[in-house]
């Protein structure tokens, strides 16, 4: 999303200021950098104006001169997002009058996360470890000791409010985390969201459970908060497809999103992480739950805040619906997870 905007950005700039000639878009990519270059056949830039420009609500004498409009942001912002991922911006221009100018960015390429296939690899072995968070071990008890019997090992963890408990988790660092949300499912998602935003343990694949009904339930859920960080979707994804230990072969994936232009956007993305997948798309929690109904659907990226049935109610309704209880679900909100509201 942001390497799009700047790049939009000086393509922008460099249509902008010419009148004749060309804009030219350049991608090299290097052994550990990637450098998008905008060469244009426009005005060009003074020498004096070439470091002011990148400075907030700064225009060249010459594009004032000429009476061209404009904030003067766009390359600020430009270059403060470049620099935040550790990347550099820069212009070069002869400084002459219509000599045309040339911007690029260099940002430094990431290696794909190994540690996750390290996990994956993990995951059918014995050496699983598995804590429980809880508020009430006496809920989780038969879930504890089913793992235990699985041969997993179970450790259980009780969680308070306003409690420290995330510095002994780092340490711990268990290959999943299960959080029970039986009594108090508002505690579960604020601890949720502290996991999801603790560097040391983000990547941790959680799972929720909750024994409010006759039988203890378990549903796989992720949780991603709008707006979707394309590389934190393709992490989500990734994980699903390495713990189902099937990268290749053919997932329908549901997308469900009231407000269109994201769904179109999530469905985009899903779609480009690989595309032998088969999408679906639904407007609606209750759309979501007539596909649900009639297809089978391997992994649901779902958004919680819709009105008719929300993200929650859907949730409740798979519980109770054959099939779809096992279905891994990746959460996306924009919401205030504590402000939440438990429908028991
Ligand atoms: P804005 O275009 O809204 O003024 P920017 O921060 O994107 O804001 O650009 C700042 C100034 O830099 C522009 O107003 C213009 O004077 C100069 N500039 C940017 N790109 C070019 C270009 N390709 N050719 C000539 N001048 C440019």
């Amino acid at each position: 999303m942001r390497l799009r905007q700047v790049a939009l950005n000086l393509i922008n700039n460099a249509i902008k200021f010419t009148s004749k000639g060309g804009v030219r878009l350049r991608v090299e990519v290097g052994a550990d950098s990637v450098t998008v270059e905008v060469q244009d056949t426009g005005l060009g830039i003074s020498l004096e104006d070439q470091q002011a420009i990148f400075d907030e609500f700064r225009q060249s004498e010459r594009t004032i001169a000429r009476g061209y409009g404009g904030l003067g942001l766009g390359l600020a912002i430009s270059k403060r997002l470049v620099e935040m991922h550790g990347g550099t911006i820069a212009v070069h221009s002869s400084g002459e009058d219509g000599a045309g100018s040339t911007f690029s960015f260099t940002l430094p390429t990431v290696p794909a996360p190994l540690e996750q296939v390290r996990r994956a690899d993990k995951f059918s072995s014995s050496e699983q470890s598995v804590l429980v968070l809880t508020n009430r071990p006496d809920t989780s008890e038969r879930l504890c000791e089913h793992l235990s019997r699985r041969g997993f090992k179970t450790q259980i963890t009780l969680i308070k409010r306003g409690q420290t408990w995330r510095a002994q988790l780092v340490q711990s660092r268990p290959d999943t985390i299960i959080l029970d949300l039986s009594t108090d499912p508002a505690l579960g998602w604020e601890t949720l969201k502290e996991i999801k935003s603790s560097q040391g343990l983000a990547a941790i694949p959680v799972l929720f459970f909750s024994s409010s009904q006759a039988e203890g339930t378990l549903l796989e859920l992720d949780y991603i908060t709008k707006p979707i960080e394309i590389s934190e979707l393709t992490r989500a994804l990734d994980q699903h497809w390495l713990m189902a230990g099937s990268i290749r072969s053919t997932h329908t994936i549901l997308v469900v999103d009231d407000e269109p232009n994201t769904l179109e956007m999530h469905a985009r993305i899903v779609q480009a992480h690989s595309a032998s997948n088969r999408l679906l798309k639904a407007r609606n929690g209750r759309e979501a739950l007539e596909i649900l109904h009639r297809e089978t659907v391997n992994l649901i990226l779902l958004d919680l805040q819709m009105p008719e049935m929300d993200g929650f109610e859907v949730l409740e309704a798979m519980r109770s619906l054959e099939g779809a209880r096992d279905i891994p679900v990746i959460v996306v909100t924009g919401k205030v997870l504590s402000q939440w509201r438990w429908r028991a």
